[in-house]
């Protein structure tokens, strides 16, 4: 696997039982690139979210981070991982994500605290990332369940941020938030990708991944159908399951380039028995 590569998966396999939810998928992530991956519900995307962060084991293939292989990393591996500030993950959920019972700031500096750092450097820490990611610093002393769902995820964010990751993995990070949060949040990680953060953007929805990712790879029934720049994947959709997303984000492109994939669309309809 090439190492200037920051993320490397290759010809990964996983099994649920007998579920085979990713077939031979590999896609890389080069050093500040954003690589977007779309698919429907059920064509895998978590589980390689999971897979890639050591949550779910392959059954075959390899991950590697950074240049060095994680594909059979045990958890105390990971740890060290995540310490080490390589990879970091921002998952849909973020009420799971976030222990309940420590504040926004004890949230957000935990892994600082963890890795030895004083509580006053981890304090001014806490409140250049809630900044940074556009919370106000008087909800530092809040519980996540007193914070709006919008504010929950950036507490997200900027805990990922902490410890200033190579490669953050986002998988579906704006599906649970309104649209006047899901534009500050994209436009957010966009910011990010800009300053050099490498990003792999996992999501259902064309449209958010389309305006951050340099890369766009789909995901169909456990398998990349399709890998190339964003702009290619939008202007010139080959895969049929890609044609129909495209198809029905028409304000993606013209009105006359989304008419001729209408026969596309129609015909693939008729093919899965929509
Ligand atoms: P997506 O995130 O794209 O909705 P998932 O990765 O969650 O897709 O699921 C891919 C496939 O694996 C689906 O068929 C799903 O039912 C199955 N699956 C996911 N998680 C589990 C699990 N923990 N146990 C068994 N099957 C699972």
């Amino acid at each position: 696997m090439s190492p200037e590569r920051i993320l490397n998966v290759s010809n990964l396999d996983v099994h649920y039982g007998r579920t085979h939810a990713l077939r031979g998928v590999s896609l890389s992530v080069g050093p500040g690139e954003a690589v977007g991956v779309i698919g429907e519900t059920g064509s895998g995307k978590s589980t390689l979210a999971r897979a890639i962060v050591g949550l779910v084991r392959p059954s075959a293939g390899r991950i590697a981070i950074d240049g060095e292989e994680t594909t059979r990393y045990r958890a105390r591996q990971w740890r060290e991982l995540r310490r080490r500030g390589i990879v970091q993950y921002v998952f849909q959920d973020p009420l799971r994500s976030l222990d309940p019972d420590l504040t926004v700031e004890e949230s957000i500096v935990e892994p600082l605290l963890i890795r030895g750092r004083s509580r006053r450097e981890a304090a001014d820490r806490a409140r250049e990332l809630v900044a940074r990611v556009h919370l106000d610093e008087a909800l530092l002393s809040r519980l996540p369940g007193e914070l709006s769902g919008g504010q929950r995820q950036r507490v997200t964010v900027a805990r990922a941020l902490v410890t200033d990751p190579r490669v953050l993995i986002l998988d579906e990070p704006v599906s649970a938030l309104d649209a006047a949060n899901r534009v500050r949040a994209l436009r957010f990680f966009q910011e990010l990708r800009d300053a050099g953060t490498s990003l792999l953007f996992i999501s259902h929805d064309l449209g958010s991944v389309a305006g951050v990712a340099d890369r766009i790879a789909v995901l169909y029934q456990g398998e990349i159908v399709e890998d190339g720049p964003a702009r290619a994947i939008v202007n010139a959709p080959k895969h049929a399951y890609t044609r129909l997303l495209v198809g029905s984000a028409p304000t993606l492109r013209s009105a006359a380039a989304a008419r001729a994939d209408r026969e596309a669309l129609r015909e693939l309809l008729q093919t899965i028995g929509g």
